[in-house]
């Protein structure tokens, strides 16, 4: 799982001269929450790092289902069928989420915020890097990433998330909701079994819980350099 953040003496010099981290109005889906059910959450296994919380500014969050099959259409396929499956599952979790934080899926790579790939994750990730999030079956079978990039002085993020194809629907849809959640901005574990965004894999399908909900709420409370000017200009 990820671990606190090493960042060299050249990239705190630069985020250290960036604006400082300030707070983003709450997202109306999130604000609608009723208090009362919603006060308990893992707020503290979230981290942190010199950005910020990875929060989404500007909605809906725009995503790109990579699905990486260029089979002939015509041609109906078990493999067709295997992917059509991944499709809905995964959108079905995208849809779950989008009660909480707006989200819509785009035709244009070129334009999302999170890509989600059916795909095994990558196997050259170092475990001690703070910029991934790894969820571990036996082998990697799901995982998310980020990266930073300026765009008109604005510092932006992009979620990459993959999503094996060797799983069965109930493990996809476990997988894509956790890794959806890390998307949002949950960049962390819960301890219990029974929230999406419990730190390991189970047998369990767990749904969105409201202490998944509310932690999602409290990250969008936080500050983040994300979304904000980088620089303070006079
Ligand atoms: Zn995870």
């Amino acid at each position: 799982m990820s671990k606190s953040s090493t960042l060299s003496a050249q990239e705190n010099e630069f985020i250290n001269s960036l604006s400082s981290p300030q707070i983003h109005p709450l997202p109306i889906t999130l604000k609608e929450l009723n208090d009362e059910i919603s006060l308990d959450s893992y707020l503290e296994k979230v981290k942190s790092n010199s950005i910020g919380y990875l929060v989404w500014s500007r909605l809906p969050v725009k995503i790109y289902i990579d699905e990486e099959n260029h089979t002939n259409n015509y041609r109906i396929s078990i493999e067709q069928l295997r992917v059509n499956q991944w499709i809905s599952t995964v959108k079905k979790a995208i849809f779950e989420w989008s009660a909480y934080l707006p989200i819509v899926e785009i035709s244009n790579i070129e334009l999302a915020e999170i890509v989600i790939s059916r795909a095994e994750p990558p196997l050259n990730t170092e475990n001690n890097s703070s910029n991934k999030n790894i969820t571990t079956i036996k082998a990697k079978t799901a995982q998310t990433s980020y990266k930073f990039h300026i765009c008109n002085n604005i510092l932006l993020h992009q979620m990459m998330i993959h999503i094996s194809s060797n799983l069965g629907e109930i493990s996809t849809l476990s997988a894509a909701r956790h890794e959806i959640g890390h998307g949002i901005g949950i960049w962390g574990h819960s301890t219990d079994e029974k929230d999406a965004l419990y730190y390991s894999s189970n047998k369990f399908l767990a749904p969105i819980s409201l202490k998944d909900i509310n932690t999602l709420r409290q990250v969008y409370k936080r500050p983040t350099r994300i979304g904000w000017k980088v620089f303070n200009s006079e």
